[in-house]
């Protein structure tokens, strides 16, 4: 790499300052609208506000009733939608070197002409490149969010999650609920099936405490053999009876074909429902404690903290 200082100045260097600052002029006022877009888009990663920039622009010149994008962006499906339809539709597949970054789709009343499919084409060459820059950054949050081994959220989603539901709960003063759920003698199951098995054993609990819980609690790898489950709008009882569930569906997977041999796990709970004003840490906290309750009491079994009748 060159080292600033041993650079040699060109010698038209005022010219091309001035054309700069000229440059920078037209950069920020011109009336082209490639220019305006390529500026707008390049203000932001979001892919949503990058398809809303999109379709204005695009409207100003081929005008449409609707305009819908969707594509899976690490597993998961991404919608963007705006107006109503129409009969009459251009659809485009977006893809830059081989890869593919979704679909997009128009519609109107009235049929689109060769102009203006031609001006849709050259409108999407000018986006393709900020919307994907913009797919991938959604795919590394995403990345960041989940734990590799499981699939599942990770502590960095949970401590995102607890933050915005005690912001909520405050707020609302609704019912919110946490478990934390702790394989019981877990080293044991690595010491005498190998680690490996130990892996698969948390793969499936984490797939088991999926298909137990409802679509709005959400499951998360807290750590090691530790999961944690956000239960919005649940009060403790409610909660505590969700815990006992993940408890049954734990200790019926079927694990034995993993070792050829019979191999079972229990779990313990620990349930917290969220107190008026308490930060995410207090409630974790307690959390813990009903936990720790749980297995000072023999494993195998849930507490809440404190304790309901
Ligand atoms: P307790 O009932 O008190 O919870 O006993 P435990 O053996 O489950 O708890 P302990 O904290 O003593 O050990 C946790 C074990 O979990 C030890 C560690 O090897 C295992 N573990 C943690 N993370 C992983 C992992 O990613 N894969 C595997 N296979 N094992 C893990
Ligand atoms: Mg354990
Ligand atoms: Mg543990």
């Amino acid at each position: 790499m060159k080292h600033i200082s041993s650079m040699t100045r060109p010698g038209n260097q005022p010219q091309k300052l001035a054309a700069l600052k000229q440059a920078w002029q037209e950069w920020n006022n011109s009336p082209d609208v490639l220019i305006r877009l390529a500026r707008r888009l390049a203000t932001t990663l979001s892919l949503e506000d990058q398809l809303g920039v999109l379709a204005e622009e695009m409207a100003d010149i081929v005008p449409f009733e609707a305009m819908m994008y969707r594509h899976t962006i690490a597993r998961q499906e991404f919608v963007f939608r705006t107006g109503m339809g129409g009969p009459h539709r251009a659809e485009y597949r977006l893809s830059l070197e081989g890869e593919l970054y979704g679909y997009l789709e128009l519609h109107r009343r009235t049929r689109f002409s060769e102009e203006e499919l031609e001006a849709i084409e050259v409108f999407i060459g000018a986006a393709i490149c900020p919307i994907r820059n913009a797919c991938r950054f959604i795919a590394l949050e995403q990345m960041a969010l989940t734990d590799t081994l499981t699939g599942v959220p990770n502590r960095r989603a949970l401590d995102e999650d607890l933050g915005r539901i005690c912001h909520l709960a405050n707020r609302h003063n609704e019912s919110h609920s946490l478990i934390l759920v702790d394989l019981d003698h877990f080293k044991a199951v690595n010491d005498t099936h190998g680690h490996l098995i130990g892996d698969q054993v948390l793969r499936m609990s984490a797939d088991g405490l999926t298909r137990t819980l409802r679509n709005s609690d959400r499951v998360y790898r807290f750590g090691g053999e530790e999961f944690a489950v956000l239960l919005p709008h649940t009060d403790a009882p409610h909660a505590r009876e969700a815990a006992e569930r993940i408890r049954l569906a734990l200790a019926s997977l079927a694990l034995d074909r993993l070792v050829g041999a019979p191999l079972c796990i229990t779990a313990s709970c620990g349930v917290a429902t969220h107190l008026a004003g308490e930060s995410p840490e207090q409630w974790l906290a307690r959390a813990d404690e009903a936990l720790y309750r749980a297995k000072q009491a023999g494993r195998n079994q849930t507490r809440v903290f404190p304790a309901i009748g």
